[in-house]
């Protein structure tokens, strides 16, 4: 089928599905294969619950007209993904990082959705399927397109640019995140900044953080960009005035009071202001967009339960946000600290060293209370407690509860910590 005539049925049909317990009435079922399902399996199920044409790439016996073959299916998304992205007239920012993208993508959304019509990725849809779903729902109205790209391996933020082909383009930062994809910091360093590269390649313009030193290298020389700063007075100046634990940030001499923990959440707002400032939102309502964004789903959330007051970071992990997490626990003001710290997947042959780090880095920053918990942990050297799994952690939380106190709980969205809060 040609891309157009797919194009205008889905102009026609602007919701596309991809899982028949998720059928809208009227959509476009696309077909695609995982690692457990095949959805051609699923297909005659979807028309049957109301999708309007289900695109297959497996001829079907007894197929009903409005089963479209094509020849591979999660193709024909990325192709038609990106003849809507063209025939779209919305600007598209990309972004990727190893830490931070979800939060600052929708710390940029609230800000720029006060002035435009906006979409942003939904949760943290950011792959090779999620990025074209993310531009199948612009609509014809939508101004600006916030893209999370999300990366575990080389040459996947080149194809998902060259997908998203973004107008504008933000690093969070580079860390020791999927080392074992990248084959180590300067993999990950070359692979996040094949979004520079397209950029670069295609004279579109860069948001950047020129605290960072290798952002500031990698742009220097670059015209088209904007950038923010604590200290660099060549920069557009935003000053961090402190974390206790929210953090405080004064810009152009506002002070915007976040409902964000942790010092690391500072560079994150500071890309979302800078980009407030780049398309004229006026400076009141970036304050109120980042005054009132309260983190979800696991991301560093405060919790208050049975006088436990809880930040739980259960969302996910790696080297370098589980160091900026111990470092902002040790700079909280509270009597009592624990720490319950799951394992960090995707390391490699780097995992038993950097488990090591983190629990020599518990004990250098004088925590006492840690409870480790995985394989990986288990392989420390160390005096801290250490438990093999979650349900050995959870036998010692029924039989011997822990005291009340400042607990924070963060590992690798594999390990779900936030299963503790059960059990306090
Ligand atoms: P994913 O790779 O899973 O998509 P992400 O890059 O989208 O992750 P978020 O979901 O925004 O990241 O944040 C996850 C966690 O990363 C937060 O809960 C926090 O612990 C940590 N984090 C957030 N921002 C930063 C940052 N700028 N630097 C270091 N760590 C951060
Ligand atoms: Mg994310």
């Amino acid at each position: 089928m040609r891309l157009e005539k797919l194009h205008a049925l889905f102009l026609e049909h602007p919701i596309i599905c991809t899982d028949t317990r998720k059928i809208v009435e009227n959509c476009l079922f696309f077909a695609l294969k995982g690692p457990n399902f095949n959805g051609n399996n699923f297909a005659k199920d979807a028309l049957e619950k109301g999708a309007a044409y289900a695109i297959i790439d497996e001829k079907q016996e007894e197929a009903a007209d409005n089963c479209l073959l094509v020849e591979d299916v999660l193709e024909t998304l990325q192709k038609l993904s990106i003849f809507h992205r063209n025939y779209s007239s919305a600007k598209i920012i990309s972004l990727t990082g190893s830490n931070g993208k979800t939060t600052t993508k929708e710390l940029i959304n609230e800000v720029l959705s006060k002035k435009y019509n906006t979409i942003a990725t939904k949760g943290n849809l950011n792959n090779h399927i999620g990025v074209p779903l993310t531009l199948l729902s612009i609509k014809n109205d939508t101004e600006i397109a916030i893209v999370e790209m999300g990366a575990n391996h080389k040459k996947e933020i080149a194809f998902l640019s060259n997908i998203a082909q973004p107008d504008f383009g933000y690093i969070t930062n580079f860390g020791k995140a999927h080392l074992e994809g990248f084959g180590g910091v300067e993999g990950v360093i070359k692979g996040k900044s094949e979004l520079y590269d397209y950029l670069i390649s295609n004279e579109k313009y860069v948001f950047l953080n020129a605290d960072d030193d290798i952002q500031r290298d990698k742009l220097g020389h670059y015209v088209k960009k904007f950038g923010f700063s604590k200290e660099r007075p060549d920069y557009y100046n935003i000053t961090f005035i402190e974390a206790n634990p929210f953090v405080v940030i004064e810009v152009e001499d506002e002070r915007i009071e976040t409902q964000l923990i942790g010092k690391y959440n500072f560079s994150n707002c500071c890309a979302a202001i800078l980009m407030g400032k780049y398309f004229n939102v006026a400076m009141d309502d970036i304050k109120s967009a980042i005054g009132s964004y309260q983190p979800q789903n696991n991301r560093s959330q405060i919790i208050d339960k049975n006088g436990f007051n809880i930040i739980l970071d259960a969302y996910n992990a790696n080297p370098s946000s589980m160091t900026v997490a111990l470092e902002n626990l040790q700079l909280m003001d509270a009597q009592e600290k624990t720490l319950i710290l799951g394992d960090m997947f995707e390391l490699g042959s780097d995992a038993e060293k950097e488990h090591q780090t983190i629990a020599d880095l518990a004990k250098n920053l004088g925590f006492t209370n840690v409870l480790l918990i995985g394989e990986n942990f288990c392989r420390a050297n160390t005096s801290f407690k250490k438990f093999k799994s979650f349900d050995d952690l959870k036998e010692m939380l029924i039989k011997n509860p822990i005291k009340k106190c400042t607990l924070l709980i963060k590992g690798s969205r594999g390990m779900a910590l936030e299963r503790v809060l059960d059990f306090l």
